[in-house]
């Protein structure tokens, strides 16, 4: 579960999920992660600092949050921006458990991206295997 403090934020969640593998017990298989709202995503890439200003910047440019009113869905919300952000950024990442831990390319680590922060938001953490 997550309640951020800004209204967009990317969290690096790989530690949590390497928790649940932990305890899962499971050392050959495969493990989902999907975001549980549609205005926050699941993905991998660096854990680089100036790589998530860019991505801050490019989603900007896509999508951005203001003003409001150019966003037909902003009638009662004002999170349209958002929805647009977590369909370029993706819904949920597969990744292969092999000898009990997340078989990662280089630097791949496994993000929580909020759009429209400032509430409880949960993800979903599935693993199966043997
Ligand atoms: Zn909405």
């Amino acid at each position: 579960m997550f309640n951020t403090k800004a209204r967009r934020e990317f969290i690096n969640i790989t530690p949590d999920i390497e928790e649940c593998i932990r305890e899962s017990g499971i050392k050959e298989g495969l493990l989902l992660c999907n975001s549980m709202h549609i205005t926050s995503s699941v993905f991998i890439n660096d854990d680089e600092s100036g790589l998530h200003k860019d991505f801050e910047i490019f989603l900007e440019k896509l999508a951005p949050e203001k003003p409001y009113s150019q966003y037909y869905h902003n009638g009662y919300e004002d999170n349209a921006d958002a929805h647009l952000k977590r369909t370029i950024m993706g819904r949920e990442v597969v990744v292969a458990i092999t000898d009990g831990k997340l078989d990662f390319g280089p630097w791949e680590q496994i993000f929580y991206g909020e759009f429209d922060g400032k509430r409880v938001k949960r993800v979903l953490v599935k693993i199966i295997g043997e």
